[in-house]
């Protein structure tokens, strides 16, 4: 039999005073009238990480409509919905207990803008049981325990957030109504995008630029976006009805225009459209091909063994580039690499800007090409792939170009961006780049490329196999470290959460552990850590009793990514 909360009173009551690590009694499984609390971890003291809570509701007693729970993208933002209420609820209590260092902490997961799946909140998809997950301060004078404070959180303040926001009879049904019918338009222009064979979908009124550089919220009085009459795609949107945008074909679309006038932007946003916006975002109809990656260069980065010869061959040193390796990448075999490795995750979109790109790695023009003699040089430029990239893979790219017309000899498209509003101008500019011919299309000697060999089987690792103490410590959004070894995430542009940074950290973790054993290649343990965290919830690569902190689901692209980047592991 469950213990129920009358024995939780009554056991918090006669530790009261007490040395802290009494309350290491309180762990386990409390039955509440409406819900179970559990208590899954005790903190050690009042100054260490607080104590993991999680709240157990029955899906007939929580109530949340089967059509809110059925499918995966309206579960997933139900329950972002129900973390963000719950953390408006929770912000009222926190600190209103009252002790030493973290006591009377209540802390939520905060999500940004973009919709995730997390650990605070999973709704099972049969029966929409419920579990929410917070952590608690428990509060404490010195080091003594104050159990009337814990008493406050557990029996006045927990049950207030939770019956607010954890019950649908309480629910504001409105927003709730809102928040699924805007999941389902953005899901219907995702499959829409397939349907119609486009690369994204901008919608008319969308607002691109960001509030600062700090802030990801929507500029306030920005330019809203305006679809070029040759571009527009009228889309039946479920619930919100018809809209109009700009939907950029598959193929080769380039973006240009003067500085400053709004390039980057419009990139920034696809790169994000790989997830679903809330609303009142801006971007909530800005919807890209979910497998989209963005390249962009990445110096001092390590590289494992990855075939880079489509991009890379004959460097002076002699080094092999069929299975490149460093630990300090250069700004064009860091950018050759991420294609390849994006390639082998299965993008079928690359987003990129020169701003943030190598030269030499997107373009050699006429004139080097004629002093430096390609035998000379090994770089292929990124230039004289694209074309084979969709072709042969049906790799879309989407590049944006403010100095360089070589690519408007390749584009399918070219969107010119004038003052934030975009018009199309293929047509002129394919005619001004015949006019000119500046640029030696079948230039001579240019490397016929084989398919990449994607074949990379790491070594298992005994000593960390071993190993359960292997710590995983995240640092913030850009970086994550596993027993000591750093993993850089920086340029991992498409990161949006330092949950999902997290999360990555575990996945590493474990493939590391269990996973790769020196049989199994890149691909499979990507795939089988995907299908884990899909079956069983992202808490399954935590092996723990609990789960440490607040994780949310990375795409399959960033489980890649953050493979690649490991210098830890060992061929
Ligand atoms: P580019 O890449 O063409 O040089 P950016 O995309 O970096 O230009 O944009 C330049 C500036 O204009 C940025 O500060 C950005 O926030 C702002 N901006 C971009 N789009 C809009 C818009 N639609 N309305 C208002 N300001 C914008
Ligand atoms: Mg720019």
């Amino acid at each position: 039999m469950m213990q129920t909360q009358i024995e939780l009173r009554n056991l918090l009551r006669s530790i009261d005073h007490k040395g802290y690590p009494a309350y290491k009694s309180l762990a386990g499984a409390w039955k509440f009238d409406r819900y179970t609390l559990v208590i899954d971890h005790v903190q050690g003291d009042p100054f260490a990480a607080p104590s993991k809570v999680s709240i157990h509701i029955d899906g007939a007693k929580a109530g949340f409509p089967a059509d809110m729970i059925q499918y995966k993208y309206t579960r997933t933002a139900l329950a972002d919905a129900l973390v963000r209420r719950f953390g408006r609820e929770a912000e009222q209590y926190s600190h209103k207990a009252k002790g030493s260092g973290k006591s009377g902490l209540l802390s939520v997961s905060r999500p940004g803008q973009e919709v995730l799946e997390r650990s605070a909140c999973e709704i099972a998809a049969d029966t929409g049981n419920l579990v929410f997950r917070l952590e608690v301060g428990f509060p404490a004078n010195g080091r003594t325990i104050n159990a009337g404070e814990l008493e406050k959180i557990l029996f006045q303040f927990l049950p207030k957030c939770i019956e607010q926001s954890l019950f649908y009879r309480n629910a504001d049904k409105k927003h709730l109504a809102a928040v699924k019918e805007l999941a389902q338009d953005q899901q219907y222009i995702r499959t829409q995008l397939k349907e119609r064979a486009l690369a994204a979908f901008v919608a008319d009124g969308s607002i691109l630029p960001r509030e600062s550089g700090v802030s990801d919220r929507p500029m306030k009085n920005a330019v809203r976006f305006h679809t070029p009459a040759s571009m527009e795609t009228a889309m039946e949107l479920p619930n919100a009805g018809l809209i109009k945008g700009m939907g950029i074909p598959q193929g080769v679309t380039l973006i240009v225009g003067g500085g400053y006038h709004g390039k980057s932007t419009l990139l920034k946003a696809l790169e994000r459209g790989v997830y679903n916006h809330i609303a009142g975002d801006g971007r909530e109809y800005v919807i890209t091909d979910d497998t989209a990656v963005k390249i962009r260069a990445e110096d001092g980065r390590s590289i494992k063994h990855t075939d880079i010869s489509m991009f890379i061959n004959g460097l002076p040193n002699g080094k092999d580039t069929k299975a490149f390796m460093t630990e300090d990448a250069s700004g064009s075999t860091s950018q050759a690499a991420n294609v390849i490795e994006a390639m082998e995750a299965g993008a079928r979109l690359f987003l990129i800007d020169e701003d943030t790109s190598a030269t030499n790695f997107m373009i050699r023009d006429e004139l080097m090409a004629r002093v430096v003699h390609h035998d000379m040089e090994p770089i292929t430029p990124f230039i004289d792939r694209v074309e084979e990239l969709y072709q042969t893979y049906g790799i879309s790219t989407i590049l944006v170009a403010g100095s360089c017309g070589s690519y408007f000899y390749k584009a399918d498209h070219v969107i010119q961006m004038y003052q934030y509003e975009p018009s199309e101008i293929t047509a002129m500019a394919k005619q001004e780049a015949e006019r000119f011919a500046g640029y030696a299309k079948d230039k001579p000697g240019l490397n016929q490329s084989e398919p990449p060999v994607f074949d990379r089987r790491f070594a298992s690792d005994k000593k960390a196999a071993q190993n359960d103490r292997i710590k995983v410590k995240g640092m913030g959004r850009d970086a994550v470290s596993i027993d000591r070894d750093t993993i850089e995430l920086r340029y991992v542009e498409q990161l949006v959460d330092s949950e999902q940074t997290m999360a990555l950290g575990y996945m590493v973790k474990y493939a590391r552990q269990r996973l790769f054993d020196g049989k199994k290649d890149l691909k499979a343990v990507a795939g089988l850590l995907q299908k884990m965290v899909e079956e069983k919830g992202i808490g399954a690569v935590c092996e723990g009793r609990y789960l440490p902190c607040g994780l949310a689901v990375p795409r399959q692209q960033e489980i890649f990514a953050c493979l690649n980047r490991c210098r830890a592991l060992r061929i």
